[in-house]
């Protein structure tokens, strides 16, 4: 199963890395979807006729510009914003806008490509981009978030539209900056245009579910791969990885649904806690007060704070990746499969190496890419976008549901794909094919 290119691909891929040189994150992302393709080869002869994949490999349009703003000591600080705007076959652009140090263009494309795929897999109307900007927001005050976001909306809000490009927040992106990104768009506009961001706060055309989406569905999709086992979550030991939103929220549903969660980490470390996460004491720290994880140590009796080391030394059966790209490498893999996990879904975008997806491949671990296991977010985004557009609000029960159940389509979407292209309980496979093909097929259908 180990990963590789099929010939008739190869120069494709050679061509992405000597257009894009010293992309290494974007060249992981094209790698890890190309190797998933040699099954349609000579299936799809239209496809290549239409010269899909090179289109594909390709954004629309890549915006990146200046983001001027003053710090509260005056000074006048300079940071680079993008917008990636991928592919609109399917629908608007639709992606999130990440705020952190580590951000450049090969980043946002990687992100913007992984979009385009598991937009197609929600099954909504919604095509890929993706954005930010290398602002870390750690640190700085609320007034300096605010003319940050107020100068990064004030170049990309014309390029924006709930039919154009819908943004949404991702890592360093939360409540507070898309509040201050929408004011300033609206402001701008003299439009209270709901429908051109999602993830709004509840009072100012927000879903409900939308803050818990990512991480819920995360782990409902891990459910549905559990059943195809006859397994549960009950009694399981699960790690979280990262403390942001996607982690607080899978450690709240793996909880609601039995299992107990007994780590989670931050840039600084990670802590263990045997007897299960206290969630209200990780949202107080995290959500409220913005603090560093070595403080649930001194205020819980039992936890451990560990600075050095790695999360995935500690035994558990279930993995959830849930901070950043590349944080599970091949030795955290082989630790992991040495303490005998069953099941790893990525709740972050692209978290495992590829030699660490070969790996729980290979041993047939349960496995399954952020690009299905994590769409629950955006597919709450797009959820958004329809009670913005019918000017309506579900209540938090309707939309968990619908939530729930567009996890259990991806999931068996996944399945079926994988077992049509002889590939059975590798979703890997499942997930690139069925939302290659769906993107595929609209591109062909809109011509050149
Ligand atoms: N940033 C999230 C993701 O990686 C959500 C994007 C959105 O809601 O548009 O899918």
């Amino acid at each position: 199963m180990t990963a590789a290119i099929h010939p008739r691909l190869q120069p494709h891929f050679d061509t992405v890395i000597a257009r894009n040189p010293g992309e290494a994150e974007f060249h992981q992302a094209v790698f890890e979807v190309m190797q998933s393709l040699s099954p349609i080869i000579g299936k799809f002869p239209a496809f290549a006729q239409w010269s899909i994949i090179k289109r594909l490999c390709e954004p629309e349009r890549q915006i990146i510009f200046r983001v001027p703003w003053v710090a509260d000591n005056g000074e006048i600080q300079i940071n680079r914003g993008f917008r990636v705007e991928f592919n609109s076959a399917l629908g608007p652009f639709k992606g999130g806008l990440r705020f952190h140090p580590s951000v450049n263009l090969s980043i946002i494309k990687f992100l913007g490509f992984e979009q385009v795929f598991k937009n197609a897999l929600t099954g909504m109307p919604i095509g890929g981009g993706k954005g930010g900007s290398d602002f870390d927001p750690k640190g700085r005050s609320d007034g300096e978030v605010m003319r940050f976001c107020q100068s990064f909306m004030t170049e990309l809000y014309r390029h924006l539209g709930e039919y154009t490009d819908v943004p949404a927040g991702d890592i360093g992106v939360g409540g507070r900056e898309l509040g201050y990104l929408f004011g300033q768009y609206k402001r701008i506009t003299n439009r209270y245009e709901s429908g051109v961001l999602t993830g709004k706060g509840l009072s100012w055309g927000g879903s409900k579910v939308r803050t818990e989406a990512t991480g819920y569905g995360t782990v409902f999709f891990a459910q549905q791969m559990l059943a195809t086992r006859g397994e549960s979550f009950e009694g399981k030991k699960v790690l979280v990885s990262g403390s942001g939103n996607v982690a607080i929220y899978a450690v709240e549903k793996v909880h609601q649904l039995g299992g107990t969660v007994i780590g989670c980490s931050d840039s600084n470390g990670y802590i263990v806690d045997e007897a299960g996460l206290d969630l209200d004491l990780l949202k107080d720290l995290k959500e409220v007060r913005r603090a560093r994880l070595s403080e649930y140590a001194e205020a819980r009796p039992g936890a451990r704070h560990i600075a050095d080391g790695s999360l995935w030394d500690v035994p558990c059966q279930i993995a959830l990746p849930c901070a950043t790209h590349n944080e599970l490498p091949l030795d955290a893999a082989k630790s992991l499969l040495d303490n005998g996990v069953q099941l790893v879904a990525e709740g972050a975008n692209m978290p495992c190496t590829p030699e660490a997806i070969d790996l729980f491949r290979e041993a047939s671990v349960l496995y399954a890419p952020g690009k299905a296991s994590n769409a629950g977010g955006v597919a709450t985004s797009a959820l958004e976008m329809q009670q913005n557009a019918s000017r309506d609000a579900w209540s938090f029960e309707d939309t968990e549901a619908r939530l729930e159940q567009i996890m259990s389509d991806i999931h068996t979407r996944c399945v079926e794909t994988a077992a049509e292209f002889g590939a059975p309980g590798d979703y890997v496979t499942g997930a690139n094919l069925a939302g290659y093909i769906k993107v595929a097929d609209a591109m062909v259908a809109l011509g050149v």
